[in-house]
């Protein structure tokens, strides 16, 4: 190997490592449980975004063990060659129903999901709107398609609507005709802030300007809307919304990612998808495990478990507030704990760590430069004593840390 290799290598991980950026991967024995253990110590985790606590469910596991002994380990070749199964078809039936959508395509992951649709329905020469605090897998769908990125301040409509006007002006040619696509895109649930986009008003203005929408819901679904799937549902905006998309890897408890809409988009699609046409289909036992979410959510338990998750929310929230904290005054199983400097919020992080209690440090580049927070996230599976626990650690930290770190 060249001698600059490592080298080069080095000297570009001490600068994350001088900017309080650096990553690293923490090994949990067990499961996707609030109770893991890391290395010799056990901790108490609010880092998953497992919110329904059905990734370490019985019957969810067990349809994956039981997809893997009839269906196999993998799927044996891309979708279109010949790696769609039965578990695959099935999915997609299930998916499309649970969405009130007249049909749904499964990914690997929502990841693919972002940057095989984006390509696909966006030019150089269209437009895509996007809140400022959209996931990275759409911000790079964008610019793997190449098409004009624009980007408004986070869930303002003001800022939103005056780059749809924007976007108008640059669609018509002299004689009047339109010239380019125009697609806005957003969250329904924001993922690091846990707050909710103002989805009615979008919709109203896309219609105004004739412009489409695509809705990521990976953290609403199986949280919103009376069967759970989302909060397009919720807000019965089902029909007028162009394109979902969400995970199955989040409250679904499985992996994968879809993307619904109606017959034609997802017959092009599968045109046109690359991640879809030139990557491995999602492996039988994934789709099972995904199934059975879907399945659970659509049942009593599915309700049991939301409403479990609401009521942690609600005391957690409370908790928090009595420790000092002010948590945002949305209502989420998101709660960022803004604490501003990437080094501030590392050490907070390493505070509660050494008390066994585990909730991560958000920075950039997952968020802006400077507004690093901590990120409690809970879940269904949650205990009032594992809150109280939190709370307990997390009021120490207050006390502990310089004052300016938490507002
Ligand atoms: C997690 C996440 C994704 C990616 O989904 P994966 O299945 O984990 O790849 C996409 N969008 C948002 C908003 C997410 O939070």
């Amino acid at each position: 190997m060249n001698a600059d290799w490592e080298k080069d290598l080095e000297e570009r991980l001490s600068e994350i490592r001088e900017a309080s950026l650096l990553r690293s991967i923490r090994v949990l024995e067990g499961m996707s449980e609030p109770r893991v253990r890391v290395g010799d110590r056990e901790v108490l985790q609010f880092a998953s975004n497992d919110y329904l606590g059905l990734a370490a469910h019985p019957l969810l596991r067990e349809a994956a063990a039981r997809a893997a002994r009839d269906h196999g380990a993998g799927a044996g070749a891309s979708r279109l060659i010949s790696g769609t199964l039965r578990v695959h078809a099935d999915l997609e039936d299930r998916l499309a129903a649970f969405k009130g959508a007249p049909a749904a395509l499964a990914f690997s992951n929502g990841y693919a999901t972002a940057v095989g649709v984006l390509p696909a329905i966006l030019d150089k020469q269209d437009i895509a709107i996007v809140d400022k605090r959209i996931h990275a897998c759409l911000v790079d769908g964008v610019r793997l398609s190449g098409a004009v990125l624009r980007v408004f301040a986070h869930n303002d409509l003001d800022q939103l609507e005056r780059r749809l006007k924007w976007a108008d002006g640059q669609r018509r040619d002299a004689s009047g005709r339109i010239q380019h696509r125009v697609l806005i895109l957003t969250e329904s649930v924001f993922s690091m802030d846990g707050d909710l986009a103002p989805l009615l008003n979008i919709v109203e203005l896309k219609e105004k300007y004739g412009a489409w929408l695509m809705v990521d819901e990976a953290h609403a679904t199986g949280l919103y809307g009376e069967r759970l799937g989302g909060l397009i549902e919720e807000f019965d905006l089902r029909d007028r919304v162009e394109i979902q998309m969400g995970t199955l890897g989040k409250a679904l408890g499985a992996s994968g990612g879809y993307v619904t809409g109606s017959r034609t988009f997802i017959d092009y699609l599968v045109q046109r998808s690359r991640s879809l046409v030139f990557s491995t289909a999602p492996s039988p036992a994934a789709c099972a495990a995904a199934q059975a979410g879907l399945e659970l959510l659509g049942g009593e338990e599915g309700q049991e478990r939301r409403f479990r998750l609401w009521a942690v929310v609600d005391q957690a929230r409370r908790l928090l507030l009595e420790s000092g904290w002010t948590p945002e005054a949305v209502r989420s199983p998101i709660i960022p704990l803004p604490v501003g400097g990437e080094k501030e919020a590392m050490d907070l992080a390493a505070f509660l760590w050494d008390r066994c209690l585990w909730v991560p440090a958000i920075r950039y580049p997952t968020v802006e430069r400077g507004k690093a927070r901590l990120r409690c996230s809970l879940t269904a599976s949650h205990t009032l004593a594992m809150l109280q626990l939190l709370a307990a650690g997390l009021k120490e930290a207050r006390q502990v840390a310089p004052k300016e770190a938490c507002s």
